[in-house]
């Protein structure tokens, strides 16, 4: 399966002299869809998880049927004033100002062995904080796993010396 012909390149996305990777067409492909779904989750079958968590927004497309088809129970890690209940945060800087996500409380068990999903690894900064709240909260995080890694970016920097694996790398 061609998933690579399903993320389609939008230049200039958000801002003048960003190659936007659009994953789009592929979510619109139900078969290709189902393929890279797949394909994660095999790449975890013999891991020891727990819990599948992800980052707000893009991720939860991807965590959510590998928790699925994994049978492993779905964290939310969410912006800032999603939340219901009491939560556990961690702020993080980006490029221009800074951001916080944020995870219930009580959602993570002390010790629990946690794979984090994203759709696209850039510059590793969402998964670092991502990482580091799971952590914060008291699981241990396993695995980082993405649809696609930008390796021009680096973004396995920040995650230095954590298992990361990625489906399609550019
Ligand atoms: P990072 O924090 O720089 O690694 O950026 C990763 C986050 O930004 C992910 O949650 C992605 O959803 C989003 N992102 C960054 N670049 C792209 C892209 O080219 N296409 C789609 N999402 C992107």
């Amino acid at each position: 399966m061609d998933l690579k012909a399903r993320v389609r390149d939008v230049p200039d996305f958000p801002k003048p002299g960003i190659l936007f990777k659009d994953i789009m067409p592929l979510l619109a492909d139900p078969p290709a869809f189902a393929f890279a779904v797949d394909a994660l989750c095999a790449r975890y079958t013999a891991a020891d998880i727990d819990v599948i968590a992800a980052a707000e927004a893009r991720g939860f497309l991807f965590a959510a049927p590998m928790a699925i088809q994994m049978k492993k129970p779905l964290i939310p890690l969410r912006k800032p004033g999603k939340l219901p209940g009491a939560t556990r945060s961690f702020k993080y800087d980006l490029e221009y100002g800074s951001a916080e996500l944020h995870v219930h409380a009580d959602a993570i068990r002390a010790g629990s062995r946690v794979l984090v999903v994203d759709d696209v690894l850039a510059t590793g900064g969402t998964m670092a904080a991502a990482c580091q709240l799971v952590e914060h909260a008291g699981g241990a995080v396993i695995g980082c796993a993405f649809l696609i890694e930008l390796a021009f970016l680096n973004g396995r920097a920040p995650l230095a010396g954590r298992d990361i694996f990625s489906l399609l790398t550019y």
